[in-house]
């Protein structure tokens, strides 16, 4: 099947009802159906599941799908199974399933009914899964969450460093894709050399999130009240306040409901039960702000989130701006403001102490990026995108006024000088 010979614009409004490609999904396709290695890297909400879900369907045979996360694999399965009468279009294989389910699902597959079959990559270390694979038709091999391979990615998980040597057990010629959207050089570097697809075709989406204000306020004793104000000033928005940790998760939320604030904890120590309640309550907007540790946000997907504030620096550029990225996703508002102080910074440092020393020369790296953010006096918007290997034209570029050192030019490392706390 060639691709010239498929309509592809026919093909999405029959399986997904979407009249349009995004971006650059027909790209992506095109290469993918062409059994090309593809790596894509395009930000949170780009519509990345697509460039492998069409393909799988077109395609005669099985592709598989590496993701870290058992939950976002469910809710891909579901909403395939939704657009198809035939329940085995999709499966996934885990260690959940029982010996029956399991023999279900290569019955599916050896019956090619089966067009996505999503894996954990640890499902992939087992040798009656991979003898099995290696005799049935795989179509291509998508890798989502591709960071996980790299060290220098938010999210390592060692597991996919096997993965290449996997691909290439189950058959000899598997395309493979990788997808992520967490890509600065360094991390695509390590993705393609992992993956040994040197030689895939990139495609790169911007990062530039043209709606997003960005500001960094310095730390002062008075951070509390600074956010008090800033929330009642935004009265009725929804908005997200990351801390670094729990207790101060719930310091602040306890500080703002009492400032008349509808405002939640949100925490991996919290019970299970609360923590879907609290979410619940801010997706159905009972409350205005979600206080939270990074716990909170991974799968959330609330558009109108108009504010996202760190009451402390993350860890890294990524995670910055995966965290404000929950912000304006409707394209509408979002504020992004952030309270910087050095100390923040060593207290991170020093939590990294435990760890091994490569880890911690890689999250010292990191650091030091968040740092130069910080208190650099250029604009926020031009520095991210540059982290991205992407130049920005702030005279050109959309959203090119929309940081606080665009708007309100200062002295370099006027911020650094503040009394922090
Ligand atoms: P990513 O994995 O890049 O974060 P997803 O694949 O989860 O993004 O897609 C984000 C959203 O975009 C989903 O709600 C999806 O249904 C939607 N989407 C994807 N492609 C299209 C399209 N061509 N037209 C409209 N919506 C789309
Ligand atoms: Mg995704």
């Amino acid at each position: 099947m060639s691709s010239k010979e498929i309509d592809l614009h026919s093909e999405l409004k029959k399986y997904f009802g979407f009249s349009k490609f995004k971006g650059l999904q027909e790209q992506v396709i095109k290469s993918v159906v062409a059994n090309e290695n593809t790596f894509v890297i395009m930000p949170t909400g780009g519509g990345k599941s697509l460039c492998y879900q069409l393909p799988a369907l077109i395609k005669d045979g099985t592709a598989i799908i590496v993701s870290p996360l058992i939950a976002l694999m469910k809710n891909q399965v579901d909403a395939i199974r939704g657009i198809s009468k035939e329940e085995g279009i999709a499966h996934v294989l885990n260690s959940s399933l029982n010996k029956t389910e399991v023999k279900r699902v290569k019955e599916d597959i050896k019956n090619g009914v089966t067009k996505l079959l999503y894996v954990a990559p640890e499902s992939l270390t087992k040798e009656e899964h991979v003898e099995f694979l290696r005799t049935v038709t795989i179509t291509f091999m998508a890798v989502d969450e591709a960071h996980c391979i790299s060290e220098w990615g938010h999210d390592f998980r060692p597991e996919y460093r096997n993965l290449r040597h996997i691909i290439k057990r189950i058959g000899d010629n598997i395309p493979i894709v990788g997808l992520t959207a967490t890509a600065t050089p360094k991390v695509q570097e390590d993705i393609l050399k992992s993956l040994d697809i040197t030689n895939a075709t990139t495609f790169k989406a911007s990062f530039n999130r043209p709606n997003l204000y960005y500001e960094i306020r310095p730390k002062t004793k008075n951070v509390d009240a600074d956010i008090i104000r800033f929330v009642k000033q935004n009265e009725g928005k929804s908005g997200i306040i990351y801390c670094l940790s729990r207790k101060r998760v719930e310091e602040l939320a306890q500080v703002l409901q009492v400032n008349g604030i509808k405002a939640v904890p949100y925490h991996a120590g919290l019970d299970p039960k609360t923590r879907v309640k609290h979410q619940d309550m801010f997706l159905m907007e009972d409350t205005d702000v979600v206080v939270a540790t990074i716990a909170f946000g991974m799968g959330i997907d609330k558009p109108d989130v108009r504010f996202v504030i760190h009451h402390d620096m993350p860890k890294s550029i990524e995670s910055y701006y995966q965290e404000t990225g929950r912000a304006g996703r409707d394209g509408g508002e979002g504020h992004c403001l952030a309270y910087y102080a050095y100390k923040d910074i060593e207290k991170l440092e020093k939590f990294m102490s435990g760890k091994p020393v490569a880890e911690q020369e890689i999250g010292q790296a990191l650091l030091q990026e968040v740092v130069a953010f910080a208190e650099s006096s250029i604009s926020r918007r031009k520095f991210i995108l540059h982290y991205f290997g992407e130049e920005f034209d702030n005279a050109t570029g959309e959203g090119g006024d929309m940081d606080d050192n665009v708007r309100h030019p200062k002295k370099q490392h006027e911020a650094q000088n503040e009394v922090s706390i």
